[in-house]
């Protein structure tokens, strides 16, 4: 898996079952679409399937599906693969805990139209697709995934854009879902259209995992009509370095010429990326593609995600390993979205050692000791 870091390789390698579809099909995003692999008969065939996941496929097929693009599929390896782990559900997702819930971050409650979420004071988060390529394991809104009933009407759009109409302190609209990016390009683009055209909207996000499952949904074509709408931030979701192939590398590339601020959102996940090594490799490969890594998330407490959670000690672990190592560019913040809609709280190791006085004693990362003497505001008249 390290090889997909390689800059001088051109292209991932494919699973055997696609090596003979020709490059510009194998590019085209409607065909992995098409393609998807879905059942746990298909998957069976593709790779050897452990107990484990043939009791998570089972067990989760009516409540989580699971759904996996050629593409990323190509990425898998054995059965401890951080890959195949994100979308591969294993028995343990039947599991609960008592402190497991449907909708963590209280989404549904701060809904006041059906496809808006309104949290905070000036963002409003809208889900206009309730599809994705891949279905994560570890995603917070399993309860909308994949529930193709559950897709928004045109009526519905409306009228959360009315909503946003009528309430001019928000300023901030994440179009998320699912993936808007599961739209067709007029529809995702008309989306854009209708929020870009209410005057006080001033910024749109696009939150994204197209980069990661399937980087060939970033096309020049839709990229330059939607660069029209700009500013437009994109938040991606990259969790592991060996995401990083030279296709997503290009896909993020591509948004970065077209204009797109990008940022990452990764989530911690026990086995898979809790590890100061592989988050340094994942965002110096991330900064080196113009993508900056913004959060990395405590996963939330959704009800099949315990045995992917990390204690909380893990994510301050990392952030302390990673000063002073790494450009403060490559260091996300590490935040926890507070369960029942409290929002995110961000977190960072403590690097005071003790305060003596006007004397605040800290440690660098190297563990030494430093002084740094405070004083009181000083009066302005000192200028002149
Ligand atoms: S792409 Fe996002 S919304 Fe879709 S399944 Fe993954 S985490 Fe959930």
């Amino acid at each position: 898996m390290d090889g997909a870091l390689d800059p001088g390789a051109h292209r991932t390698p494919r699973h055997p079952a696609w090596r003979d579809v020709d490059e510009a099909t194998w590019r085209d995003w409607r065909w992995q679409l098409r393609h998807r692999v879905t059942s746990e008969e298909h998957l069976g065939e593709l790779i050897a399937l452990t107990e484990s996941e043939r009791r998570g496929l089972r067990g989760r097929a009516e409540a989580f599906p699971m759904a996996v693009t050629p593409y990323y599929l190509s990425l898998f390896g054995d059965a401890r693969c951080p890959v195949r782990r994100q979308a591969v559900p294993l028995a343990a997702e039947l599991e609960r805990e008592p402190w497991d819930m449907r909708d963590p971050l209280a989404e549904e409650e701060h809904s006041p139209v059906p496809i808006l979420s309104h949290r905070y004071p000036d963002r409003a988060l809208m889900y206009v697709s309730h599809s994705c390529p891949v279905y994560c394991r570890h995603c917070t809104r399993q309860r909308k995934v994949g529930d193709v009933a559950s897709a928004p009407a045109a009526a519905e759009l409306e009228a959360a854009v009315d909503y946003l109409r009528a309430t001019p302190k928000i300023k901030d609209v994440l179009l998320s879902g699912g993936d808007p990016l599961s739209l067709s390009d007029d529809k995702l683009v008309r989306v854009v259209e209708m929020v870009r055209a209410v005057s006080s909207v001033e910024v749109i996000r696009l939150c994204t995992r197209n980069p990661v499952t399937l980087p060939f949904r970033l096309t020049s074509a839709l990229l330059q009509r939607l660069r029209a709408f700009h500013p437009i931030f994109v938040s991606t979701h990259f969790n592991h370095p060996s995401e990083c192939t030279p296709e997503a590398g290009e896909a993020l590339n591509r948004l970065a010429d077209a204009g797109f601020n990008v940022g990452n959102q990764m989530v911690l996940l026990a086995g898979i990326n809790d590890d100061a090594m592989i988050v340094e490799r994942l965002n110096r490969w991330l900064v080196r593609h113009r993508c900056r890594p913004y959060y990395m998330f405590q996963c939330d407490p959704v009800a099949g995600t315990a045995h992917l959670r990390t204690p909380i000690a893990t994510g301050l672990a990392i952030l302390d390993a990673l000063r002073g190592r790494v450009s403060g560019l490559a260091i996300p913040q590490f935040a926890v979205d507070l369960p029942g809609g409290g929002g995110k709280v961000t977190l960072s190791p403590d690097r005071v050692v003790r305060v003596d006085g006007d004397r605040w004693i800290f440690r660098d990362f190297k563990g030494e000791q430093f002084t740094y003497v405070d004083r009181p505001r000083r009066r302005l008249d000192v200028i002149s």
